[in-house]
């Protein structure tokens, strides 16, 4: 078989407006790494590009929700989401960025040498635009309300409160949410790129050239993006954060390129960094045809990268992506992974939770990566859920993986003196000759699947020649052959040791007769069968253990690791070629003492989990609730002396508490925990969304003096936009009390 000259593999840019969670780790990031650790076993000519993606309208919104600039949600995201990879071992070659002057300049280029060779088209439209604020308005920075359903907070791309996907023209009343004026509409120019203009393309180029080697989830949805008509899509936008428009460009000034069309070209502008960074030329990578370009990604961006970026690489004249297997979804606990809901494990918490916890946590990392891997959402959406994980570990990767590389080092060490014992041939046997077959199988098995993405399959074929492993095993029950290897008068406590052995090695040996192996022992020739029969198991259950190492380690880098410690031999033994080998380990080596390669996971830990995650949604659905309340919805009694971590004298002047009056309240549909407030702060009248419904009727709290904390960032409730909280005592049978001054005090007053 021949292979490409060389492979550009990437990841989907993460947004840089916030943390991501494990369902992104499972769609874009663990399999493209799986492939390229493969790929580098192979000796293949790779680059593992990624980055942030850092433009758009959502970086300023989080920015005016974080009360921060832009710049100050990028930085603080970027290297958040570098250090959370990082941490999970994702080998990137170059983590990125598109705010860096290397990325705006090469997006530039980009748009001039399409818009030179008459590849776009300028279209003249009406949009809004804030006269005070000097600026055109992003959809997003429209509020008004729903012609739908009537909610008055609804944005000019959609409405939070019914989900419908809305036009700034389909806004009743609409206002900016810059100076809060309505707008008025004003002429001004884009440029296009005229997608149908390429349709035949991409029906050759997808539907036929493609149709066999790209995944049917894939080919479904270009199929459908073809079909519906290919629309021109706007390049530019009016808007002040992103990539300026070339300044020679007639008309181009106060424009920048929209979001989709930048963020692509970022991993050509990684590509250059890391050609820098290495004294490399990036070239190549991206114009040879010899190359193979593959983009891993989520299933939301099969749009950007089957049919628009193939159309800008095609204009550019640079190569075509070979493959782009996106992955569905991954659920969580019988639910969508939703960060307003906050029903989602970020990759932040399972690095504190689990890795950063204990020494050595590189175990915490594989046994995640083994587990996303496991439930991989290749051809459909699958579910992460705590008990799947927690068995996924305990019953395969300690009992079937780990247990089989610990049983061949503690009975090598036991009856081998620690060494690689000779292998016998005139004693080679069918359960031999099986197992040989086996080893020598897997390499292509693993390889074909790799080849072809099939991740999932290709791991469970690791596992399932290690459970061969442990089959082998207990057909040739070295444990028993021992037996015969014991002195003719064995020695005073000499049982208890082999008990030691037995449990350690969890050893069921109730069939073994008790002691009458002895009297076969006497004979030397049956000592002698034994010994042999013993050297031909462990010689081949430890150059299976070699193997499980190279095969395993694209995978579950830290456990390969282990390993190679272990056998005593060098990073080298990882080539792909040494797969299917049975002479990875020389006779007579002597290897180290064994150390567990996994732990058990826990059902406190598990329960742990679940707790957190309930605790989360609660505070989601119920933004003014006290960590007490919270407490007890997740059955969590909090202890009178359950004080929080101490904090500093600046930690509690980041609060903003103020008082102020409710002037308004009422229930909020479909909701029986919550309650809508208007609170008059003597400077502006804000709502504020509690979860109290169940303790005070609306009508008896209006004119109530409360504390609430000011500068808490808005939070959606049932969608109604959250912009503060009421701080409340609850006492210990969970009846709940406003705080308010002793006297009325003006409204607004400062609370420290
Ligand atoms: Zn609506």
């Amino acid at each position: 078989m021949s292979y490409p000259k060389r492979y550009l593999i990437t990841s989907a840019l993460p947004y840089a407006n916030g943390l991501k969670h494990v369902g992104h780790l499972a769609g874009a990031y663990i399999p493209a790494d799986i492939y390229v650790r493969y790929l580098r076993a192979q000796k293949r000519d790779v680059v593992f590009v990624c980055g942030s993606d850092e433009h758009g309208t959502a970086i300023p919104i989080q920015a005016m929700k974080e009360g921060t600039t832009p710049q100050a949600i990028i930085d603080k995201y970027h290297f958040a989401m570098k250090q959370d990879f990082a941490d999970l071992d994702i080998s990137f070659d170059i983590y990125h960025r598109t705010s860096s002057p290397l990325h705006h300049e090469t997006a530039q280029e980009f748009f001039t040498y399409l818009n030179d060779r008459g590849e776009l088209e300028t279209k003249e439209t009406e949009q809004y635009y804030d006269e005070e604020a000097k600026s055109f308005l992003a959809d997003r920075y429209i509020k008004g309300t729903c012609p739908n359903c009537g909610s008055d907070r609804a944005f000019g791309d959609q409405c939070e409160n019914c989900g419908t996907t809305l036009s700034p023209d389909e806004l009743i009343n609409p206002v900016s949410t810059l100076s809060g004026n309505p707008p008025v509409k004003k002429k001004t120019t884009h440029w296009y790129l005229p997608l149908g203009k390429h349709e035949q393309f991409l029906r050759t180029w997808i539907l036929e050239q493609h149709k066999d080697d790209w995944r049917n989830t894939v080919i479904g949805q270009c199929k459908s993006w073809i079909e519906g008509g290919l629309q021109s899509r706007a390049v530019t936008r009016d808007l002040d954060w992103g990539i300026a428009l070339p300044s020679s460009l007639k008309g181009g000034l106060g424009k920048v390129l929209y979001v989709w069309f930048d963020a692509p070209i970022g991993y050509i502008s990684a590509t250059k960094q890391w050609a820098i960074d290495n004294g490399k030329d990036w070239k190549p990578y991206w114009q040879d045809k010899e190359t193979k370009l593959v983009h891993f990604i989520g299933k939301d961006n099969i749009v950007f990268h089957c049919i628009i970026f193939p159309i800008m690489l095609k204009l550019h004249g640079d190569i075509l992506p070979d493959n782009v297997p996106a992955n569905e979804f991954l659920n969580l606990e019988g639910d969508k992974m939703s960060t307003s809901r906050n029903w989602k494990l970020e990759m932040r918490d399972y690095i504190n939770d689990f890795v950063k916890k204990e020494n050595g946590g590189g175990q915490c990392v594989d046994m995640l990566r083994y587990y996303l891997t496991q439930i991989a959402p290749e051809t459909k959406d699958s579910e992460f859920t705590w008990k799947g994980f927690q068995d996924a570990v305990n019953s395969e990767l300690v009992s079937v993986f780990g247990n089989f590389v610990n049983r061949t080092w503690v009975l090598m060490h036991k009856l081998c003196n620690g060494k690689v014992p000779v292998f016998h041939n005139d004693l080679i046997d069918d359960q031999d000759k099986q197992l040989i077959a086996d080893i020598t199988a897997s390499k292509e098995k693993v390889e074909s699947l790799l080849e072809q993405y099939k991740f999932r399959e290709a791991l469970y074929e690791v596992i399932d020649l290690s459970r061969k492993g442990n089959q082998y095993m207990q057909k040739k029950e070295p444990w028993i052959l021992a037996k015969k290897l014991a002195p003719l008068n064995p020695p005073q406590g000499g049982t208890s040791e082999s008990g030691n052995m037995k449990r350690s090695l969890n050893i069921d040996d109730t069939k073994a007769p008790p002691s009458e192996g002895f009297g076969e022992a006497s004979s030397l020739e049956g000592r002698e069968a034994a010994q042999k029969s013993i050297d031909n198991c462990l010689h081949l259950c430890l150059q299976l253990s070699a193997n499980l190492t190279v095969l395993i380690h694209p995978f579950l880098p830290n456990t390969a690791q282990k390993m190679l410690h272990m056998m005593k031999v060098v990073d080298k033994i990882l080539d792909w070629k040494n797969a299917g080998s049975l002479k990875l380990l020389s006779v007579g080596y002597s290897l180290r003492e064994p150390q567990l390669l996994f732990r058990k996971i826990e059902d406190a830990e598990i329960a742990e989990q679940m707790e957190k995650l309930k605790a989360g949604l609660v505070k989601a659905e119920t933004g003014s609730l006290t960590a007490g309340q919270a407490g007890q919805k997740s059955d969590l009694t909090p202890q009178a002396s359950d004080l929080k971590p101490q904090i500093q004298y600046d930690d509690f002047t980041k609060l903003d508490l103020k008082v102020a009056t409710i002037i308004a309240a009422e229930k909020v549909a479909k909701a029986d925990k919550l309650l809508k407030l208007e609170v008059d702060l003597g400077f502006e009248k804000r709502i504020i969304v509690s979860g109290i419904a169940l303790h005070f009727k609306p009508e008896d709290i209006i004119g109530k003096q409360v504390v609430i904390v000011a500068n808490l960032a808005p939070r959606k409730m049932k969608g109604i936009e959250s912009n503060g909280m009421i701080l409340m005592a609850e006492d210990k049978d969970g009846k709940l009390k406003f705080i308010n001054p002793d006297e009325a005090s003006a409204n607004g007053s400062s609370v420290s």
